[in-house]
């Protein structure tokens, strides 16, 4: 496990910020090659979104094995290291000798010390909203960001953490791992070249007023129902409403929710039509007798997806209405109301369901937090191109599924390459 905090001065040929899917593509392909690689991860975890997620499609494999096959590679690597609870504060130079300062937040909890005994969040009394499970449930102050968390260590949430007023768990810890004393750390990081693969974020569905996110609460997004779905999710897997706990039997996806609209994310995200058929299947396994009703502007899924479409068009129980949704509506017993012309009819209709997904699109992390480079380059949505010396890779340059971001992260490798110094 390459995960200490350095000090000296360091250098590496290739400097990635964001460890998801994209960054650690990009760092095993440069330092495969032969290069010194350092991955810049600001969450306490690698993996990014892809940890979130339940399976993939079209496959409907589960994503974390994938991710443990990277892991695998990364701790027997001696050329990649990684630091995560860290983001990059300041650059300076110019391609071929870029200077980059990071800052490190405390974890207060030693890495090489702490075996995840798990004996800290039991004594812990203070709790926090669950941001790996979107806030559908709670963990301690101190936790484990989830079960397959790589490094798999415990990290302690200082804004809600009462320190030395408490510290119950240092008392607990048997193995001298937690310091509430540990500080904020600044190092300094040499590079040639860097590569952005910051990745994204869940469109804000508060701001879909007529959809009732927010509002209703058996309304949800579609990256919810990743977790909802996931066996290490906060249901343990079983798909269940919000509201009351119930096994939800009809259920309608409104695909393009903020997406190719003007008002909120004009592009389509390339991934929400294929992630709601993937969703339906969820429902269609775990509930035999259930019906899902997916209401579409048109649906995308190019190339070699049209397979898993044709597939999922196959069970008459979940049916594809073509017609943007107007509005939701809450019907009796927290049961919705979705109101949507059909465009092929022509029929307005009010369908009548237990639970909403609505499947939002992805949003450049970088269209809110910018990370300083002066030279960075972005487009009018916050989507990076690629300048001499720095690359874009995975969601941060485009909208992309697992498989395209994986050749573009490893395009990202072989342009950085090009400027290290050997
Ligand atoms: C509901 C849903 C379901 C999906 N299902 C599938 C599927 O089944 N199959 C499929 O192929 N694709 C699927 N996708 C798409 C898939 O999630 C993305 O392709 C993938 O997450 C992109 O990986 P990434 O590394 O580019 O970004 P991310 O996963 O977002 O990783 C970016 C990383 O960068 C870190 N970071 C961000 N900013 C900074 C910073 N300033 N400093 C340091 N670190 C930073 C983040 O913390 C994160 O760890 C789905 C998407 C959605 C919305």
């Amino acid at each position: 496990m390459r995960e200490s905090i350095p000090s000296g001065q360091l250098s590496g040929n290739v400097l990635v910020i964001g460890g998801g899917i994209a960054g650690l593509s990009a760092a095993l392909e440069a330092s495969e090659a032969g290069y010194d690689v350092f991955v810049i991860e600001k969450r306490p975890y690698l993996g990014g979104r892809v940890a979130q997620l339940y399976r993939y499609f079209p496959k409907l494999c589960p994503p974390y094995c994938g991710l443990e096959i990277l892991f695998r590679r990364i701790r027997t690597n001696p050329k990649i290291k990684f630091l995560t609870m860290s983001e990059v504060v300041e650059v300076n130079g110019t391609a071929g000798d870029f200077d980059v300062t990071v800052k490190i937040k405390p974890r207060y909890v030693d890495i090489a010390k702490c075996t995840a005994c798990g004996e800290c969040a039991e004594i812990c009394p203070v709790e926090r909203e669950n941001d790996f499970n979107y806030g559908m449930d709670k963990t301690k102050a101190i936790y484990l960001p989830h079960d397959l968390a790589f490094p798999m260590k415990y990290v302690i949430d200082e804004s809600v953490c009462k320190k030395e007023e408490c510290a119950k768990c240092v008392s607990v810890c048997k193995y001298g791992a937690i310091d509430l004393n540990m500080e904020e750390k600044t190092i300094n990081i040499k590079a040639d070249s860097i590569i952005i693969a910051t990745g994204w974020k869940p469109y804000d569905a508060t701001k879909l007023e007529n959809l009732g996110y927010g509002k209703y609460p058996n309304v949800i997004t579609n990256v919810m129902m990743e977790r909802l779905a996931s066996i290490n999710g906060p249901t343990k897997g079983k798909i269940v409403r919000p509201s009351d706990g119930k096994e939800p039997n009809i259920v309608a996806f409104v695909q393009c929710a903020g997406s190719r609209d003007e008002n909120h994310l004009p592009y389509c995200s390339a991934i929400c039509c294929l992630a709601s058929m993937k969703q339906a299947t969820y429902l269609r396994e775990q509930y035999p007798d259930s019906k899902v009703y997916i209401f579409y502007i048109d649906i995308r899924a190019p190339g070699r997806y049209e397979d898993f479409y044709t597939k999922v068009k196959e069970d008459e129980n979940i049916v594809f209405v073509k017609g943007k949704v107007a509005k939701i509506e809450e019907g009796e017993n927290g049961n919705l109301i979705v109101i949507a012309e059909n465009t092929l009819t022509g029929e307005k209709t009010r369908t009548e369901v237990e639970m909403v997904v609505l499947a939002t699109g992805m949003k450049p992390e970088l269209s809110d937090v910018k990370i300083p480079l002066k030279e960075i380059k972005l487009d009018d949505y916050g989507f990076a191109f690629d300048v001499p010396g720095i690359y874009s890779a995975g969601v941060a340059r485009a909208p992309s599924d697992v498989a395209s971001v994986v050749e573009n992260a490893t395009s990202a490798a072989l342009k950085g390459i090009q400027y290290a110094k050997r």
